[in-house]
């Protein structure tokens, strides 16, 4: 399950600069200054680079997740080449290395972690939760991937068989979640509502109740 960890950290080093003295920050820095005297890249350029990948939320993960939930061939696209069916929404996923969306059914759940730091997809999603980044959800998700869940509210029934994927600065997964009961002529747009970041994860499953608008 493990993708040999080749993490290149190209999203890891520390966003912001809250501490001055870390290796990781010093290292950034000392990145960007050689960068830019070199004339590779403008301060500007790096600026605008943080500010697109720390602007993204969970709605473009929710746009693709609802355009596949009520257009089959969409989401036959969006499963076999993730990045293609992202531009077709106006997504643009051309900087990722790679990216797996992952159906979970009534016979199988993907819950996603990354077991080594933190590597999550950002450019659907955001930056990542706290507890995604913790110690706790990294160790426990691998060990007892059921009982994480239970404790986001998520009870599997025991047949259904879980599959745990730890992404990796290769390779970043987005959860395709099952759409929920009861929601077969709510709107395309209304279902993006419906389409929670964990969900998305797959700690949880988007709840029909906020269908009610
Ligand atoms: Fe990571």
């Amino acid at each position: 399950m493990s993708q040999g960890h080749g993490h290149g950290h190209d999203e890891h080093a520390p966003i912001r600069h809250d501490g001055h003295s870390s290796p990781l920050a010093r290292r950034a820095r000392a990145l960007e200054a050689l960068l830019t005297e070199k004339g590779v890249l403008t301060p500007a350029d790096i600026r605008s680079a943080i500010d697109a990948l720390v602007s993204r939320t969970p709605a473009d993960g929710a746009k693709l997740v609802a355009r596949a939930w009520v257009d089959p061939a969409f989401k036959a696209r969006l499963l076999a080449d993730p990045k293609a069916a992202a531009a077709e929404l106006g997504i643009d996923l051309t900087s990722y290395a790679r990216l797996g969306v992952v159906e979970n059914t009534d016979k199988v759940h993907h819950v996603v972690v990354c077991t080594l730091c933190s590597c999550y997809p950002r450019m659907l999603l955001g930056p990542p939760p706290a507890w995604y980044k913790s110690l706790n959800y990294r160790a426990r998700t691998v060990a007892d991937p059921r009982g994480v869940m239970r404790e986001f509210g998520l009870e599997l029934p025991p047949k259904v068989e879980v599959r745990v994927l730890d992404s990796t600065a290769d390779m970043r997964y987005l959860v395709l979640p099952r759409r929920p009961p009861g929601t077969e002529h709510v709107s395309e747009a209304e279902l993006r509502s419906l389409v929670t970041r964990d969900s998305m994860i797959g700690v949880s499953n988007p709840q029909p109740e906020r269908a009610h608008v």
